[in-house]
């Protein structure tokens, strides 16, 4: 399908600082002033700080470094169909084995619904870390109570119930266990991993140690020769998914306002659908034992939809269109996370790439025109998406995009501290030109080991050659050495 897509996009491949500047179609949106303010902020600097470059509000230079970026990012397609055959092939005879697991009838009508941002195709640097939700069926009407303002919830069920969910109840038979559910997904994961043989007979799969707020069971691909190195990085997280005619909590069900840019119909059908919950502990635990069962609502799979039907009028992508730009910004944010990440890992620990997403729908219901995406777009419609991050920041204010009134910035969250660190690394990559952008160090290779790997043996090709060189060296010495004793 990629190959496709990539025969559809003429425009793909355009010099650079040869687009027109649309820019003022963005700046006219009249919904949101402070980034614009934001934006002129910036422009302005950049003319204090070079000779102002006519009307392009990105110079050609960081334009051009962002197009290298972006190619970068893109995992190639042979990475892509080797991850992809070895998770498939895990996860369908993981499906195969819960359904005939009979010590676990609740597990045996489960199914996988892919998420995250491999499944969104806006995975970037290596296809290496999947998530796969497990969709188990909540089999009645639930009572959802808020525990901390419309992310975390208790969840009972309405009436005692002789369903197989009976197992993961506690006590008073009607509160689901969190905790009970992901140690029995642990259990099984392990179960079926003694029988399980990998397709790629060079690599094993390995179960991680447990983390305390982590709603999913984690494994690695790991190579079965060398015990160190992992190739590939699996969430399995069940989510109980409510039935869909009990609606949304209260706190998502005004959402965000994106009638523009998805039309009220599309986000009434969004709206309609399920509801899912992950075994997610609630931090801190302050609230006593509700803390410990606590599930955290997902919209992975709305997000999921979402990001892949983007289009305001259909114009794009989706339809055969040309190209937008919108996925390519979403990956570009992502890098610039991952790098900051990866370059001030103490000072930005509360920071993730959830963040980033998060910013990102809410640029899209505000930027919803698909003109103002347009491919040969993509540096101005990046560093819009930049100046809305740094906003976010400065302001300390990240509303969740489906629960608005939870504070994705708020001090629980993440430390006023970092979103002032964060504040000054994000106006510095912007000065200097971006440098976190591209990769921190060559992809790690995806395929599996010997065989397939002649870098295996260059490193020892090259090796040799430095001593032979000192071995020459030496016979030089010696023969000058005597020769000066014969003179
Ligand atoms: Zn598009």
């Amino acid at each position: 399908m990629a190959g496709k897509d990539r025969k559809l996009n003429p425009k793909e491949g355009r010099p650079t600082g040869a687009s027109p500047c649309k820019e003022n179609k963005a700046k006219k949106s009249p919904v949101r002033p402070t980034p614009v303010k934001e934006r002129q902020k910036v422009q302005q600097k950049q003319s204090e700080e070079g000779p102002p470059v006519l009307e392009e509000p990105v110079s050609s230079e960081m334009a051009r470094w962002i197009k290298l970026s972006i190619k970068s990012l893109t995992i190639s397609r042979a990475d892509r169909s080797w991850a992809a055959e070895v998770v498939n092939d895990f996860r369908d005879n993981l499906l195969k084995f819960l359904r005939s697991c009979t010590d676990q009838p609740f597990f045996q009508a489960a199914e996988f619904i892919n998420t995250g941002s491999y499944f969104e195709k806006v995975k970037i640097n290596n296809p290496d870390e999947f998530d796969m939700m497990l969709k188990l069926q909540a089999p009645t009407l639930l009572t959802m109570t808020e525990l901390d303002g419309g992310l975390f919830y208790r969840l009972d069920l309405n009436r005692p119930t002789r369903d197989p969910i009976q197992a993961f109840l506690l006590e008073n038979k009607l509160t689901i266990s969190s905790s009970k559910i992901l140690s029995e997904m642990y259990r099984l994961v392990r179960k079926f991993l003694k029988t399980y043989k990998v397709s790629d007979k060079r690599c094993r799969w390995e179960v991680n140690r447990k983390r305390p707020n982590s709603p999913a069971v984690t494994l690695s691909l790991c190579r079965t020769q060398n015990n160190s190195e992992e190739l590939i990085s699996v969430d399995v997280v069940p989510a109980l998914m409510v039935k869909s005619t009990q609606g949304w909590p209260h706190a998502a069900r005004n959402g965000p306002n994106v009638g523009n840019w998805l039309g009220k119909k599309t986000w009434q059908e969004i709206k309609s659908s399920s509801c899912f919950f992950v075994p997610k502990r609630l931090k801190g635990g302050n609230i006593g034992e509700d803390a410990k069962e606590s599930w955290r609502i997902s919209f992975s799979l709305i997000e999921k939809k979402i990001i892949t039907c983007h289009g305001n009028s259909k114009t794009c992508c989706e339809n055969n269109g040309s190209k937008c730009c919108r996925k390519q910004c979403l990956m570009l944010l992502k890098s610039l996370i991952e790098g900051l990440k990866l370059r001030f890992p103490k000072e930005l620990d509360g920071l993730c790439s959830y963040h980033g997403k998060t910013i990102f729908l809410h640029t899209l219901s505000i930027r919803f025109s698909d003109t103002m995406w347009a491919r040969e777009q993509l540096p101005t419609c990046f560093m819009d998406l930049l100046c809305a991050f740094e906003d976010h920041v400065r302001r300390r204010v990240l509303p969740h995009f489906f629960v608005p009134e939870c504070n994705l910035f708020s001090s629980a969250c993440i430390s006023r501290k970092a979103l002032t660190f964060l504040a000054g690394a994000l106006d510095e990559q912007k000065r200097t030109g971006l440098p976190l952008l591209m990769p921190p160090a060559p992809v790690k290779p995806l395929t599996p080991p010997a065989g397939t790997r002649p870098s295996i043996a260059e490193p020892t090709a090259h090796s040799l050659q430095p001593g032979l060189i000192n071995k020459l060296i030496l016979v030089f010495a010696v023969v000058v050495i005597c020769a000066l004793f014969l003179v």
